[in-house]
């Protein structure tokens, strides 16, 4: 014997009342009225949301800097630290024509993320030197085919118009490093 937990199996008969079932079903049915009158702990979402934490790891974004540049050098970087193996690309030369689209001599003509392989470790945004790719508090849309789920830079790269903000969360960030 492992442990002093276990029961022998009594082949014992059943009583009258275990075998009309009756009090075995009206207890069951009192368990899920109890539960009726208690907290909820669960959202109509996506209706209501909960409050995320302001260190959320969400949907990625690729940043462009000041002039609207993309940052991004298809260094390879982010790949090569992502333990899923999520991040995909394929680097090309900057021309003389594109030098207001992107910052460095070398960029990426296609950058993609398995939004189903990733586990939103933040390590690509760790990895990054140029300050390129970060984790966002926003959430992956539910797509219903999978390759929906693989992003490219149409939904990575954030328009010139509405840059996505970060500052907020990297001050969180910091501040959690420096107490740590
Ligand atoms: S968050 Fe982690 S798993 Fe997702 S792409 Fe970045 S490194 Fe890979
Ligand atoms: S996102 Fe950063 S680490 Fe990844 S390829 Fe671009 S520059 Fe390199």
């Amino acid at each position: 014997m492992l442990t002093n937990r276990s029961k022998q199996v009594v082949n014992k008969k059943m009583t009258f009342m275990e075998r009309i079932y009756l009090p075995a079903i009206l207890k069951g049915l009192w368990i899920t009225l109890s539960h009726l009158f208690k907290k909820k702990v669960s959202l109509n979402y996506p209706e209501v949301k909960r409050t995320y934490s302001p260190v959320y790891r969400g949907q990625h974004v690729l940043k462009r800097d000041e002039q609207g540049r993309e940052r991004c050098t298809a260094c390879g970087l982010c790949a090569v630290a992502c333990p899923a193996e999520a991040i995909t690309m394929v680097a090309a030369e900057r021309t003389d024509e594109d030098k207001m689209n992107y910052r460095e001599e070398k960029y990426a003509a296609v950058y993609e993320i398995n939004m189903l392989r990733c586990i939103f470790c933040g390590l690509c945004e760790e990895a990054c030197p140029k300050e390129a790719i970060f984790l966002t508090d926003r959430l992956v849309n539910v797509e219903d085919n999978r390759g929906s789920f693989i992003y490219g830079k149409d939904k990575l790269v954030e328009s010139r118009e509405n840059p996505i903000d970060i500052s907020k969360r990297q001050v969180w960030s910091f501040a959690g490093e420096g107490k740590a």
